[in-house]
């Protein structure tokens, strides 16, 4: 069983311009979601990540996959985190088949930077789905 608990709370709503952190640990908006200080719908977590609803969900399902660990953004991932990106995609997979919409179809996306798209500077995969998906994206 991939998902080891789920519990309901109330989101809380940050201003997406949270942005850098001057001191991750005590700024960082995704951070305080693995530490439980903001509330969150997670739906899977594991000693590495953890997954959660996006609160501002652009598809039917729409759910951010993070490490616990603060890593601003995909140019910071190194070669020793090869293993947890892995893990990340590989739990979009499971996710997807679990949400069902494994068969229609569905997006896993990583924004990087302003030009990206990035708004949250602590990388999250996001997996997208339950309706058809353009190509390409804004
Ligand atoms: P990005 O633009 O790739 O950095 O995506 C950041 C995502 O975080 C957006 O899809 C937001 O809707 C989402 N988001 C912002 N604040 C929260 C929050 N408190 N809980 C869950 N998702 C959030
Ligand atoms: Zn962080």
């Amino acid at each position: 069983m991939l998902v080891r608990f789920t519990h309901t709370l109330n989101c809380g709503i940050i201003s997406p311009h949270s942005i850098h952190s001057e001191n991750p640990m005590t700024d960082c908006l995704f951070c305080k979601i693995v530490q439980g200080a903001i509330s969150a719908n997670i739906i899977y977590e594991d000693e590495k990540i953890i997954a959660f609803d996006d609160i501002y969900p652009k598809a039917p399902q729409h759910k951010l996959i993070i490490p616990r660990r603060h890593i601003a953004t995909l140019n910071d991932l190194t070669s020793e985190d090869v293993g947890l990106a892995g893990h990340m995609i590989y739990t979009a997979q499971s996710l997807a088949k679990q949400l069902g919409i494994a068969e229609d179809g569905y997006r896993v996306v990583m924004n990087c930077n302003a030009g990206g798209g990035q708004l949250v500077y602590h990388i999250h995969l996001h997996l997208l789905g339950g309706r058809s998906l353009v190509w390409p994206p804004g």
